[in-house]
């Protein structure tokens, strides 16, 4: 700016001296030719005056140094000329000063001199005896003039070049001080010069556009946040350079960061998984897809998904779908698939062993009897294995058939012991019931299951004489039930194992005795159905203890 003003001060200075340098050296020039021709004009008269007298060799001796005389014929023949001998010079009544003073008696004329080649003045008078008298002198050219006046004007020149750089350095700094001062937030509330105000109203229109737009962004913003943050999927939008324009919380609590976006950090340094930032320069190269993340021992499935504009990329959404359930879920059903392939396969291949036995004629027919009781035994077991299959089916679908009703749990453990008591008196146990009366609502054959697999399995896996006890106590908002055995009970390493499908402690044991490997599945799922839990704990001195607790409303 300083710079602009001292170029703009200093050429406009320069301009003016050249124009007035001009018109010094016209008006110069003008007055030396005035000045010029008077002297001609009062030389020429005194000469005149002497010639009238003396005749020509007052003009031989009286002749000033400076000037030039001529004496002219009226006929133009030149008589005399101080400075070039007259046989020499041509005609001059031509001359128009000459012709003007033959006319007139006097004349004037400046012009470059054919005989000297510079410019020269000259002044005619014709005398009393009709010749004419001409005095001449040399002037300085214009050029010479103004070549006089260099040195003064450079002088001049460099003293304006100061004084510009000064007046630029003031000026620039009365122009520039009040925009210095210019408070943008409040750009009318600035005191500056007048030319300013129509700068400054655009400003505070300006400022109040952008306050307004940024007010609404805001806003939009907060509504989005808001939106997304009640999402369960994380959601990250990502610029086109991958920075992290949005995070919701679900993506923060999956990628376990409480990072500050407002700098707009690149992802890698949020989520620094090498698959997911593979991922990510595809989609911000163009191509959609989807890979997965593990994060905190869970699954998520990312989507990927470029935004557009104009047909370019300008950024990408990554949608993170926790998966862990679901393809725990499948994992666990892959299992149970091949656990149930291999428990159908055990008893069928036996049945079928023992029938090719009596089919072929192989078996002695003394031990037909025993094989067909066999056959029988593993067909009971399979029985049993589908039938244990079908109600975990039926509990893991929420079968509809399954009413809930009002059900009294007391007298619900007394049918159950009854229907035990031919087992129980078997291994001579004693299996005991007690509590209180305690109704809740609930599916009764799945409550029966539950109680009739906890006592069987406590008859079952409890050394003959032992003490079997179903226990029914009412609790504030619920009810438990408590199937405790002094048998051998289980060691800590299977407790929470035992209610997975098919988790056995000892498995021939379990097989010997008729089990499906299921029972204490169903029980976990029976409660479940009911909104409750069921618990393991060692019962003292020893034995098994299992609590199961049911909500009131049993939902
Ligand atoms: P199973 O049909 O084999 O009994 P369960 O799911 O009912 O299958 O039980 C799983 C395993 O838990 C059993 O195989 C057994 O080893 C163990 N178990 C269950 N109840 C008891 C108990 N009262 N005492 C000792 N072990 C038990």
């Amino acid at each position: 700016m300083r710079k602009r003003i001292f170029y703009s001060i200093c050429a406009v200075a320069l301009a003016c001296l050249l124009l007035f340098s001009v018109c010094v050296v016209a008006l110069v020039y003008s007055s030396a030719t005035r000045d010029g021709f008077e002297n001609l004009r009062s030389g020429a008269a005194t000469l005149a005056t002497g010639y009238q007298a003396q005749g020509q060799a007052f003009l031989q001796q009286a002749a000033p140094a400076n000037n030039r005389i001529t004496l002219i014929a009226p006929d133009g023949t030149v008589l005399y000329d101080n400075r070039e001998n007259p046989a020499t010079l041509e005609n001059h009544a031509g001359r128009p000063e000459v012709a003007a003073a033959m006319q007139t008696g006097a004349g004037s004329a400046q012009r470059m001199s054919g005989t000297f080649g510079e410019r020269q003045l000259y002044h005619a008078l014709r005398l009393a005896d009709g010749n004419i008298l001409r005095l001449a002198m040399e002037a300085d050219s214009v050029l010479a003039q103004a070549l006089r006046l260099v040195p003064w004007l450079l002088l001049i020149a460099v003293g304006l070049v100061a004084a510009a750089s000064l007046a630029a350095r003031w000026i620039s700094g009365k122009l520039l001080r009040p925009l210095a001062r210019l408070d943008l937030d409040d750009p009318l509330g600035t005191q500056t010069y007048d030319e300013l105000a129509p700068l400054l109203r655009k400003l505070a229109a300006q400022q109040q556009r952008i306050a307004a737009q940024l007010a609404e962004m805001q806003a939009r913003r907060q509504e989005f946040e808001l939106v997304t943050d009640c999402m369960d999927e994380g959601l990250i939008v990502l610029g086109a350079r991958g920075q992290v324009l949005s995070l919701n919380a679900s993506a923060r609590r999956i990628l376990n960061t409480d990072a500050d976006i407002a700098d707009a950090p690149p992802l890698l340094s949020i989520a620094r998984d090498l698959v997911l930032d593979e991922a990510v320069k595809q989609v911000l190269a163009g191509q959609g897809g989807h890979t997965v993340l593990e994060a905190a021992g869970r699954h998520y499935q990312v989507l990927l998904n470029p935004t557009r504009q104009g047909g370019t990329v300008t950024g990408a959404v990554l949608l993170l779908v926790d998966e862990t359930e679901k393809l725990q879920a499948e994992q666990h059903r892959r299992e149970f698939t091949a656990n149930v392939s291999h428990e159908l396969k055990t008893p069928l291949t036996s049945i079928s062993g023992y029938a090719e036995l009596i089919q072929t004629g192989t078996a002695k027919p003394e031990d037909v009897a025993g094989f067909a009781g066999r056959i029988q035994a593993e067909s009971s077991r399979l029985v049993a294995l589908v039938e244990d299959i079908i109600r975990l089916s039926r509990l893991d679908e929420k079968d509809p058939s399954l009413q809930k009703v009002q059900v009294e749990l007391l007298g619900l453990a007394e049918q159950v012991a009854e229907s035990l008591a031919p087992a129980a008196a078997q291994k001579e146990t004693a299996l005991l019931v007690n509590g209180e009366g305690c109704a809740i609502l609930g599916a009764p054959s799945i409550l029966t299951e539950i109680l009739y697999n906890l006592a069987e399995n406590a008859i079952r896996y409890s050394p003959p004489r032992s003490t079997v006890t179903i226990r029914v106590q009412r609790q504030p908002g619920g009810a438990r039930l408590v199937v405790e055995d002094d048998g051998p009970g289980i060691p800590p390493q299977h407790r929470q194992r035992v209610f997975e499908r098919f988790y056995r402690v000892d498995k021939s044991h379990s097989r010997q005795s008729g089990g499906t490997g299921l029972g204490l599945a169903i029980v976990k799922n029976g409660a479940r159905f009911h909104g409750g839990t069921v618990e393991l704990e060692p019962a003292r001195p020893r034995g098994s203890r299992f609590i199961v607790t049911l909500p009131l409303a049993g939902n």
